[in-house]
């Protein structure tokens, strides 16, 4: 297959075609350099510009000021669930977390290793088909951090702004959001992503932190697991994953060129009202998972009226080239990943194929 399909995957997940493009044309040899980027030694002049220009371009784009650190690790947003209790929670070793999907629970289990969790909210008694309010979190003015899921990529659900912590440092998984809009850093301690849905392939993970919470990393916890190691090693501490920080940073100059991310964040709206008002004016055949105030901007989940129409969905749309479409077993129906990168012709797309499909069954 030479042509492309409409990739709804929620991760690794669809990237803007001029970056693909341009990864291929220097994929064989870098400009000035004589070599692909996988070749480069990480301590090269010429791979020291591509992690740089990387790192400020994702500080222009987010307002990151110099009192943050940006680092590049590995491990995904699942080895964060770990380093962020181990150098944040203690001394004091207990910390609030909100549980808003299967990706919150797994934070919360490695966190009850290091010390205390508190769940300030959780939605699971509705199988988190909705956000908690402010009015509902129980937080701990003593806790070392509040630790929230800002979007949920199974459940389709999303943080419309943050959860207010007053004095506790804000500790945000922001894997499936991340660059979808501005958002305002000075209110986060610590925010982490994995890059593989709305920023590179697989491989990199980028987390920002306030130096000032660097201190409460211990010298005693080993090397890598160290934010403070990574903070002084300007994330060239070891190897890091030159590649998928190299495609990171073309996806960031490609969001600047795009104009940002008020002019993303302004094209995820019309790609997501696009299809939740369809959804909205099906009469009850297509129905959202998530509680309309919400539904989330890049993961939208729904329903048909039977298991049999959502399995002849998936088929049909996939003998079209709609790809991906298959909804997480914890919620089942069908789910369409509409990252940064998708194109707003594909969801214009889908919603015809939407309308013809429900006009025939
Ligand atoms: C995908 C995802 C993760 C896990 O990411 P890995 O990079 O595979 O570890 C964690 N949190 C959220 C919100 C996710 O969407």
């Amino acid at each position: 297959m030479s042509n492309r399909i409409y990739n709804f995957s929620a991760g690794p997940a669809v990237l803007p075609e001029e970056v693909l493009k341009e990864a291929q044309e220097h994929l064989y040899s870098f400009p000035g350099a004589g070599m692909s980027v996988m070749e480069m030694s990480h301590r090269s002049k010429a791979y020291d510009k591509i992690i740089k220009t990387a790192e400020k371009d994702i500080r222009t784009l987010l307002d990151i000021g110099d009192d943050y650190s940006v680092l590049f690790l590995q491990g995904g947003a699942t080895f964060q669930f770990s380093m962020v209790p181990l150098n944040l929670m203690p001394p004091k070793n207990k910390a609030d977390y909100i549980v808003t999907g299967s990706w919150s629970k797994k934070a919360v289990t490695e966190a009850k290793r290091v010390g205390a969790v508190n769940i300030a909210a959780t939605s699971q008694e509705t199988n988190f088909s909705r956000i908690p309010k402010q009015d509902e979190l129980k937080l701990d003015p003593g806790a070392s951090y509040v630790h929230f899921t800002s979007n949920n990529t199974i459940f389709g659900t999303q943080f419309k702004s943050e959860p207010e912590v007053g004095d506790v440092p804000l500790v945000c998984d922001a894997s499936s959001d991340i660059l979808h809009k501005k958002i305002d850093i000075n209110k986060y301690g610590l925010v982490y992503a994995g890059s593989q849905k709305n920023m590179g392939p697989a491989g990199a993970t980028l987390v920002i932190v306030k130096k000032s919470l660097l201190e409460r990393s211990s010298d005693e916890l080993h090397t890598y697991l160290n934010y403070k190691v990574h903070a002084e090693a300007d994330s060239l501490y070891n190897t890091p994953p030159s590649f998928a920080i190299y495609i990171i940073g073309l996806v960031a100059k490609w969001l600047i060129n795009k104009g940002g991310l008020d002019a993303m964040y302004a094209l995820n709206l019309e790609k997501a009202n696009l299809l939740y008002n369809y959804m909205d004016e099906s009469d009850g055949y297509y129905t959202g998972t998530a509680a309309k105030e919400d539904r989330s901007l890049m993961n939208v989940t729904l329903r048909l009226p039977s298991e049999e129409l959502e399995q002849k969905f998936i088929s049909e749309s996939a003998a079209k080239g709609f790809s991906g479409l298959k909804g997480h077993r914890s919620v089942g129906g069908l789910r369409a990943s509409i990252y940064n990168a998708f194109p707003k012709k594909g969801v214009e797309d889908l919603v015809e194929f939407m309308k013809d499909f429900k006009s025939n069954n």
